[in-house]
């Protein structure tokens, strides 16, 4: 016998989600503030509340995938939370985390956050590689991991509420710089709008020497992890920070030569020459990460 689920907020990510669970065999009860996004889930076997308040009293487990913290608030204001288990899967910061874990608490329910390592059809299927951080209270995530586990895999990120969303928008946040990264690249090589690369460098073979080095390149972040855990910053450096400073004015000059702005790459490069005019030739770039905790 599986356990009832409600699920509030039926946009990409909650359809997604829901289509699982009622593949899994859970009764499930969802509610929209749209309410035509739940018809193609009620041909499925789910059932429609018509009020944020009934949904939550359909199910001892209740799911919030909606835009964002405040949208939770708004649908949840009226609903009788008192012991219920309420699992916010709307991405949101550290701090709305513990802060909503509260609110739920003082409303007599548990809660636990998370935060979704996955786009909508990763969902559903295991081999993606998609995971849901949770944190908050233990004692929900024990009880109701092989459900949380249906939609995607499961990792628990220990009692801090805060504590999934604060590694979600970690990854999030390194995707970004990465995706700066790349689009620094192909501006690089594009050559002329509308045409292929700059001339014989063709974008898709480009596009896949770029997945392969950033790869080889990611494999950095343990030596990383290590350094700043050791907290000497010069321990198994393979690229010294002064020869790196040196290495990204020939960047700059190449992007000045292509006629593509430096605007991206520039704030980084100042941080590492902040941090080699402190006197750290040796290091690698491991000492740049405490300059941003200003
Ligand atoms: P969508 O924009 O597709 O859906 C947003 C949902 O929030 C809709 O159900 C919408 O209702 C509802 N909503 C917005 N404002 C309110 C409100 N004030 N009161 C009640 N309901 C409201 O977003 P997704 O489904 O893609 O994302 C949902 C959450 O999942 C977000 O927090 C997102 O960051 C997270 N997520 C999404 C990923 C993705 O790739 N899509 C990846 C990882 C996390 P209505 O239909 O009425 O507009």
């Amino acid at each position: 016998h599986k356990t009832p689920v409600t699920l509030l907020g039926l946009g990409d990510m909650g359809a997604a989600l829901a289509r699982t669970w009622l593949a899994a065999g859970h009764p499930l009860t969802v509610w929209n503030r749209t309410p035509s996004k739940a018809e193609p889930l009620q041909a499925y076997g789910a059932r429609v509340a018509a009020t944020p308040a009934e949904a939550v009293a359909a199910s001892p487990l209740v799911i919030a995938c909606l835009l964002d913290d405040a949208s939770v608030e708004d649908a949840l204001k009226d609903a009788e939370l008192a012991g219920k288990d309420l699992v916010n899967l709307t991405t949101g910061t550290p701090g709305e985390g513990r802060a909503r874990r509260g609110w739920a608490e003082r409303r007599g329910a548990r809660f636990l956050d998370g935060g979704i390592m996955a786009v909508p059809p990763m969902i559903g299927v295991p081999e993606s590689g998609g995971y849901v951080f949770y944190s908050g209270s233990g004692a929900l995530y024990e009880e109701h991991r092989a459900t949380l586990s249906v939609p995607a895999g499961a990792v628990y990120a220990g009692e801090d509420a805060g504590h999934a969303a604060l590694l979600d928008v970690a990854l999030l946040s390194a995707m970004t710089g990465m995706f700066a990264g790349i689009t620094h690249a192909f501006s690089l090589v594009r050559g002329e709008a509308g045409k292929e690369g700059e001339e014989g460098i063709s974008l898709g073979e480009f596009g896949r020497l770029l997945a392969d080095w950033l790869g080889a390149m990611s494999a950095s972040t343990g030596e990383m992890a290590a350094q700043l855990e050791s907290g000497d910053f010069t321990q198994g450096v393979v690229s010294n920070l002064a020869m790196m400073v040196q290495g990204n004015e020939t960047l700059l000059r190449t992007a000045r030569e292509q006629g593509v702005s430096t605007e991206l790459l520039t704030p980084y490069t100042d941080l590492m020459r902040e941090r080699l005019d402190a006197g750290h030739p040796d290091e690698g770039t491991a000492g740049t990460v405490d300059l941003l905790r200003r």
